[in-house]
């Protein structure tokens, strides 16, 4: 991965998206095998002019996926010394000690020159972003159905048990912070309740 790559946007953001008003981020919150992804590319395949923020990560590519979404996978070593270069709005290690972050710049200059974005984000993450963007992130939390269900998903994507049981194990103290987010989504049928997410992005991006 060439380090200069970030010092650079991680979004080829277009002139046509652009809006008078300042930009919206959109953090969908969620414990890991809810759905937050599927949602996620359910919904940019229905709305025009939200972008998708990749975050970056040390973690391996899992089937389907692709350098650049939905995440750029990079070494520790590179991550670190983005961690020193001041590349991240916040970072955080999870599940198996990875790193996952959000790249800063980027997100300023969507802000800033009026694009929405949106992405993923773990609720401790999530919390500081809030704080550090009030007027501009619109928090929206993913709930599964029941236990069950988002364990029978988890099983369904992860091979290795020790992987799944660390994602279990995050659950309860993720679903402690439904209460904080302004927005909350059952995902049950996924038409349905991509269709929900499709009509609160709409809600904030058509707005002049
Ligand atoms: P997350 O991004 O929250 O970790 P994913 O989007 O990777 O979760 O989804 C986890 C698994 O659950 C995937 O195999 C996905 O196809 C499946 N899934 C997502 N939404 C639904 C749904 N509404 N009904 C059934 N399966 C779903
Ligand atoms: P995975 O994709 O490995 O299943 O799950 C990663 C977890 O990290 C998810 O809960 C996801 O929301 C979270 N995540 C992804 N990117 C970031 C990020 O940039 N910052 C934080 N704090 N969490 C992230």
């Amino acid at each position: 991965m060439e380090q200069k790559l970030f010092a650079d946007l991680v979004v080829n953001f277009r002139i046509k998206d652009k809006r008078k008003r300042k930009g919206y981020f959109f953090v969908v919150s969620g414990p890991s095998g809810v759905g937050k992804n599927t949602l996620l590319n359910y919904a940019l395949e229905q709305v025009e002019g939200i972008y998708y923020l990749p975050s970056i990560t040390t973690r391996s590519m899992r089937p389907g996926e692709a350098q650049g979404f939905p995440y750029f996978f990079v070494s520790r070593a590179d991550f670190e010394w983005m961690i020193a270069q001041g590349a991240f709005l916040e970072w955080k290690q999870i599940h198996t000690g990875d790193y996952y972050g959000t790249h800063l710049p980027t997100i300023v200059y969507a802000l800033e020159n009026g694009y929405d974005i949106i992405t993923d984000m773990d609720v401790l993450g999530c919390a500081e972003v809030m704080e550090r963007f009030p007027e501009n992130v619109v928090p929206i939390f993913i709930v599964p159905p029941n236990m069950e269900e988002l364990r029978q998903r988890l099983t369904g994507r992860e091979k290795d048990p020790a992987l799944i049981a660390r994602r279990l194990a995050r659950v309860d103290m993720e679903m402690g912070y439904v209460d904080r987010y302004r927005h909350v989504i059952v995902n049950d049928d996924l038409e349905r309740a991509g269709k929900e997410l499709v009509q609160i992005l709409e809600q904030y991006s058509q707005r002049e």
